[in-house]
């Protein structure tokens, strides 16, 4: 039996789940594995979540990742996912992570909605107004560095910035303070942009922590995941 102590023994096991519709989400893969050996103590397991049999009550988290976000509504609404999928999400045990366009299936009011009786998203689980693509056309994706607001995160990324990575990218133009923690801003044409928040366990972020080589977001998303993960 190994020593007390070793990082052979895996004291959690966590399993995350990746919305696996479209966007990078091999890139997630390893980002996530990449931050679950940064904890050392963790046993991960990912899994893909295509139908509604996937989202049970196994996984702790669950990603949505980028792409664009009424084809992924519209993926939702075919294979029956919507119902089952915002009864996962109201778990307050369960950690989802939506990002890019994954964020904008979370606000509670879109101002470029057009599509959805009177803007309101079909999860409506974040008290925020998001903007879907507040930065512009595909043409005016771009990187920029971020500023973290939230000390954890200061912590995990040792550092007060972060290089975003924003492509077509939503903002978020209103949200309920307190109940909604701003994780990063970002600070672009002299205005002060919010591009990352957090509501209890829901996390979001505007741009693409997958696509950058730091894994810190994903560290951040397995330790909120651990934080409120039964011992
Ligand atoms: N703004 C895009 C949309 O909502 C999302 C873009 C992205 O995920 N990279 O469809």
């Amino acid at each position: 039996m190994p020593p007390s102590g070793s990082s052979d023994i895996k004291s959690h096991t966590i399993t995350v789940g990746l919305l696996e519709v479209q966007g990078a989400f091999l890139e997630h893969r390893v980002a996530l594995q990449k931050a679950s050996q940064l904890l050392g103590n963790v046993d991960l397991r990912i899994t893909e979540v295509r139908t509604p049999e996937h989202l049970t009550h196994e996984l702790d988290g669950l990603i949505i990742p980028g792409g664009e976000s009424t084809t992924i509504s519209i993926y939702l609404k075919r294979n029956e996912m919507e119902e089952p999928l915002r009864k996962w999400i109201q778990n307050d045990r369960h950690v989802p992570g939506g990002l890019c366009a994954g964020m904008f299936s979370f606000f509670e009011k879109g101002t470029e909605n057009p599509k959805k009786l009177g803007g309101q998203s079909w999860l409506a689980i974040m008290n925020t107004e998001v903007s879907r693509n507040y930065f512009g056309r595909q043409v005016h994706s771009f990187e920029s560095s971020i500023q973290l607001q939230d000390s954890e995160l200061k912590e995990i990324v040792k550092n007060d910035t972060y290089p975003g990575i924003f492509i077509r990218a939503p903002a978020i133009v209103k949200c309920h303070l307190p109940e909604v923690k701003i994780l990063a801003t970002l600070r672009k044409n002299d205005e002060t942009v919010i591009v990352a928040a957090q509501q209890g366990s829901v996390i979001s972020t505007a741009f693409h922590p997958e696509l950058t080589e730091d894994c810190s977001w994903h560290l951040y998303f397995l330790k909120t995941i651990l934080n409120i993960k039964p011992k």
